[in-house]
């Protein structure tokens, strides 16, 4: 098999204050089987969960919220007519329009609901449904008008600590002739596999981690639920679409089991005490039809607190490098868990 798990595991040692005695901490150093990145288990990292008292001005209702029902239509943007003459995109109750601050030639934000909160736990199948198929109508609209904007994903941040600038629940989209640094990474690395294997490297990993079952977490029609060997940040969750290599071959049934998945590790969030969260939904190239593959990554970020530890420091900015306080094995464990408890919920 040519998927490498590499873990080097290491001790600390230091003797402890006050008196000669000596303490030892482990250490493991894990190479992302894709990338080739690290990323290391530290005993004691330790990242603040949510304070419920924090929260209280954030529920209540925002006279000043762009995205509130009251205000969405007046001062949100409409999409060029060249692109549509539809404006706005509404599927169920997302509201999809353009990003006033476009990180990508075409980028939308899309609002998930009219209410202002939502817990993580609230954060429905359908909700996720409606606001997946309205980003993947926007993307399939733009892309028809333009054929060099070939690169695309779905992202959230959540709240704060995770670049949120707005709590009022929303998506944004990603359409551009560039792919983003990672989506670069990935598909250079899947075609170093491709060569030296003459194989997918997704399928292979989905494979292996089917045989493994250590961080296998669910599997959800064609969709497979895992955490990363060598983890980008904390409780991270993934998801590879085997049968699809773009977004646009996303079809609405997949649609429904991702939204089900998302949902439930969410809620999972929820439970352990976290509500900031990324989640980004990598496509391979439109046009393509290569070895890459669709493929989700989630994570939780320190929860918004006052004067918040962030989860993202020297390690994570400039060595690109996460420092976490629990196995993949460990969170996989527990989501496994979750999922199988919340089935048929
Ligand atoms: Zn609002």
């Amino acid at each position: 098999m040519a998927i490498k798990f590499r873990c080097e595991s290491l001790l600390s040692r230091f003797q402890n204050p006050g008196d000669e005695s000596c303490s030892e901490r482990k250490l493991e150093v894990r190479f992302d089987p894709l990338l080739g990145t690290s990323a290391r288990i530290a005993e004691g990292v330790k990242l603040p969960t949510s304070a419920d008292a924090a929260l209280v001005s954030f529920r209540a209702p925002d006279p000043n919220c762009p995205f509130c029902a009251e205000r969405i239509d007046r001062v949100t943007p409409l999409i060029a007519t060249e692109i549509t003459l539809a404006g706005r995109i509404r599927v169920g109750d997302t509201v999809l329009f353009p990003n006033l601050v476009p990180y990508s030639r075409y980028a939308a934000v899309a609002v998930f609901t009219t209410r202002h909160w939502l817990e993580l736990r609230d954060f429905t199948p359908a909700l996720i449904v409606d606001n997946l198929a309205a980003s993947l109508d926007y993307i399939r609209t733009v892309t028809k008008v333009d054929a060099d904007a070939r690169f695309c994903a779905y992202n959230i941040n959540y709240l704060y600590p995770s670049g949120g600038s707005l709590p009022h629940p929303h998506s944004q989209v990603y359409v551009d002739p560039f792919p983003t640094s990672m989506m670069r990474m990935q598909h250079a690395s899947v075609m170093a596999y491709w060569d030296a294997n003459g194989r997918c490297f997704w399928n292979d990993l989905v494979s292996e981690e089917t045989e493994r079952a250590e961080r296998m977490i669910s599997r959800e029609g064609s969709i497979f639920w895992m955490t990363p060997f060598a983890p980008i940040g904390f409780n991270e969750v993934r998801a590879v679409l085997c049968e699809r290599a773009t977004i646009l071959d996303v079809s609405s049934v997949d649609i429904q089991e991702l939204a089900s998945g998302i949902s439930r590790v969410l809620a999972w969030y929820d439970s352990i005490g976290y509500n900031s969260f990324n989640l980004a939904l990598y496509s391979g190239e439109l046009g393509k039809d290569g070895a890459d593959r669709v493929n989700l990554t989630m994570l939780t970020r320190t929860a918004m607190v006052p004067f918040y530890r962030s989860d993202s420091m020297y390690m994570e900015r400039l060595h690109w490098e996460a420092a976490l306080d629990r196995t993949p094995e460990e969170v996989a464990a527990d989501v496994r868990q979750y999922f199988r408890s919340s089935r048929g919920a």
